[in-house]
Order: C-alpha cells, then sequence, then structure tokens
C-alpha cells in the first residue's frame, strides 16, 4: 500500500481534529479577541518550501504543530534570498538538506503562547504585530547578551538554517514559521514590509560600521571609498550616508550598480574596468577624491584580488573594514610592507552582527528611508512562494540586487 504526503496530511489533520483541547489547527483556538487581521483563520497545515536536493525545492504541507506557552506562530509576509542561500541551494556546503531555508523573514504573529509578553528589547508583543527573528535559543551568554561588546551571532542557530526536524516550520520559506521559545524575537510593526526585509542584510553593515569606528579613523569628514555594489556595498553607502559622511567614492565594474550607488550617496564612483593595473586604477580613486587617497575603505566583494587592491586606495595611517569573505573565498596575497607596516593601516574584520546592532538596524532603516534613500529599490525582483526555485536561479544568475520571496 502506498500513501502519498496529501493523504499523510489528511490523517494527521482528522487526528488533530479529534483531540480535544489540542486543537491548534482550529480557528477557534485563537484568542477571543485577535488584534491582527490573521489571527482568526489559521489553517490546519502550512505550505514550506523544502530543499530537498540540489537546485531542487519543494513546497510540502505539514500541521502547523501545537504551541507551547513560549512559542510564537507567525504568518510569513515575505523573506529575502541570501547568498548564503544561493550557496545552500547549488552545493549544500552546509550540508542541511534536507531544509527550509530562508532566514531574512518577516511576518505577522498571529498566535502566542501565554507567557509571551515582550520582545527580545523589552517591548510589548501582541496578536497582529510584525516581527522578525535574529537567532535561535539563548544558551550562549556571550552571543545572547544585548551588549554591542559582545561576540558576533555568527556561532548561533538561525531559522532558515536548520536542518529539517519534525516541527518542519523552521524556516521563513514558508507561510507560516514557528518561532520557538527561547528565540531572539523583535517588534518591527512601525516598519513596512521592504524595510523589513532588509532588516537581516541591513544589520549587517550597521555591525561593520561598528567595527569601522572602533579604528577611531573614521569620522565625518573622511574620504571613504566602498569597493563591491552589490547589495552590501550600496548599503554600506547608505549606512555611511546617514551617518553623514558625504565624501564616498564607489568602485565596482559594472555601471548601473554605480549608478545606484550615486543615488544611495555615493560622491563619485570608478569603474574599474575603466582601468588597466592597479596602479592606473588607485589613481582613478584618488582623482575622485579630487587628489587625495582615502582614509577609509570598505571591501565589500569577496574577491581575493579586491582585497588584494584595497591598499592601494588607502592614504598612509588609513584604515580598513573588510567585509566580503561571509564565507571562505580563497587567500588574497599583500605586501605586508607596502600594504600594512609603512603606510601604518590599521584594519578590522567584520562578519555578521551582534544581537544589539540588530536593534540599532531598525533605526537605520526609519533614517534611511527619511533622508530618501533608495533602500526599497535594492529589492529588484518578488516571487511567490511556488516560484521560489526561480527566486533561487535569478540570485545564482546575479540579476538584479536583493531577491524577494512575498506571499500574497
Ligand atoms: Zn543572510
Amino acid at each position: 500500500m502506498t500513501i502519498n504526503e496529501n493523504e499523510i496530511a489528511k490523517l494527521v489533520q482528522s487526528v488533530l481534529a479529534e483531540m480535544s483541547g489540542g486543537a491548534v489547527s482550529k480557528p477557534q483556538a485563537a484568542p477571543a479577541k485577535p488584534a491582527g487581521a490573521n489571527a482568526g483563520n489559521i489553517p490546519a497545515t502550512a505550505k514550506v518550501a523544502v530543499l530537498t536536493g540540489l537546485e531542487k525545492v519543494e513546497i510540502k504541507e505539514y500541521p502547523i504543530p501545537e504551541l507551547g506557552d513560549d512559542d510564537i506562530l507567525v504568518k510569513v509576509e515575505g523573506c529575502g534570498v541570501c547568498g548564503t542561500d544561493a550557496h545552500e541551494y547549488k552545493r549544500d556546503p552546509f550540508g542541511l538538506i534536507p531544509v527550509v531555508l530562508g532566514h531574512e523573514g518577516t511576518g505577522e504573529i498571529v498566535k502566542m503562547g501565554k507567557n509571551v509578553k515582550v520582545d527580545s528589547a523589552g517591548k510589548p508583543l501582541g496578536i497582529g504585530d510584525k516581527v522578525v527573528t535574529c537567532m535561535i535559543f539563548k544558551d550562549n551568554p556571550d552571543i545572547t547578551m544585548f551588549d554591542l561588546n559582545k561576540q558576533n551571532v555568527g556561532g548561533a542557530d538561525v531559522y532558515g538554517l536548520i536542518p529539517d526536524d519534525d516541527v518542519h516550520l523552521n524556516g521563513w520559506f514558508a507561510d507560516y514559521i514557528l518561532v520557538r521559545g527561547g528565540s531572539t524575537v523583535f517588534n518591527v510593526s512601525d516598519l513596512d514590509l521592504d524595510s523589513r526585509i532588509l532588516i537581516e542584510p541591513c544589520a549587517v553593515l550597521i555591525h561593520a560600521v561598528e567595527r569601522a569606528k572602533t579604528t577611531g579613523i573614521l569620522k565625518f569628514n573622511s574620504r571613504v571609498v566602498v569597493q563591491g555594489c552589490g547589495p552590501i556595498g550600496l548599503i554600506c553607502i547608505a549606512v555611511l550616508r546617514t551617518m553623514g559622511i558625504e565624501n564616498i567614492v564607489a568602485v565596482d565594474g559594472n555601471e548601473q550598480r554605480l549608478a545606484f550607488a550615486k543615488r544611495m550617496g555615493a560622491d563619485n564612483t570608478v569603474n574599474y574596468n575603466n582601468f588597466k593595473g592597479i596602479d592606473a586604477l588607485a589613481g582613478a580613486v584618488k582623482d575622485a577624491f579630487g587628489g587625495y587617497l582615502s582614509d577609509f575603505a570598505f571591501q565589500c566583494t569577496g574577491s581575493p584580488v579586491a582585497h588584494s587592491n584595497i591598499y592601494k586606495f588607502i592614504r598612509s595611517g588609513g584604515g580598513l573594514c573588510e567585509l566580503g569573505f561571509f564565507i571562505n573565498g580563497g587567500d588574497a596575497t599583500i605586501n605586508p610592507h607596502f600594504d600594512i607596516c609603512a603606510k601604518e593601516i590599521t584594519t578590522v574584520g567584520s562578519w555578521v552582527y551582534t544581537l544589539r546592532d540588530y536593534a540599532t538596524t531598525f533605526d537605520f532603516l526609519k533614517r534611511a528611508n527619511a533622508i530618501g534613500l533608495p533602500m526599497k529599490e535594492l529589492i529588484t525582483h518578488k516571487y511567490g512562494l511556488d516560484e521560489i526555485n526561480e527566486a533561487f536561479q535569478t540570485n545564482l544568475a546575479q540579476a538584479g540586487l536583493k531577491i524577494a520571496v512575498v506571499n500574497k
């Protein structure tokens, strides 16, 4: 006898329906006076996009589990596709298959356990509130303390990057996600959907700029180079711009991206394709600053050559923040004498963010929107959940900037 998945789901539903008290899947299980528009009609099952093999995502339907007293059920509104997701889709480097991906997600609370009262920053939480998650399970105080000086969240589990289990609702590429007790969750109801989808990548830049500030070199009137104008470099320019730093030169090989960099706040741009050799390129950067090298540089590409080059754009006594190598992109060659010692360059590395940076990001997005930076135009493509394979392919083809999956 063969039973397909739909039949199994129906069986599970009927068993759940027979259970008295624990009928979480029934609409009437929602609070008596739901504040949120979606709270009154929670379905019995959720759709989740499961990466079942390389370049293969299947939409599966699972029963929405019963909520614990500390859990939150969120109806997903949208989720950005990250480079990490694309790597996992293409090659499974983290060995997570089968997995429900999507960590740049946001949605609306439709049901909460009775112990849930406030978010991770102490802000009240209720049905209908819009939320994002940062990481799962408070088991490492060095990561989870709400302190700028603590370790980044790199060692923590994140929704959308944990292997499938019997809950299944573990990633944001879905129509519902179950946020388990102990997760960090933030009430971001005062941000629109597109801004909320951009929170996670923006937090990467808030952290990088905080790291850059520790050098003491980054000032209001600094000349700053941003190398690489993908989403990360473009957001880097936006963060600098909202801080009042105006003398920014963007370096990239794509004219469209350079044009966007200008709209994001870059004063001048350099297309590296127009210059042969590093001396000519460094000369172009110098010209773009009116005859000066930069005081500070942000390296936002994953290219080893770009890392080698960037030292040549920095003045003696200047600073560098390297944040492009989110994953291992190989070794880069530098000349320690010319590039670091003789020029006395101060370098910092940056990777992911701290819990505190995550919360700082919400205010950054409000400032960026308020001064008219085209943040939302970073999201160049939107796909429905059932079109998720196309969303990944678009990301892999490096068409556009930020690709998002949005539920209708
Ligand atoms: Zn990401």
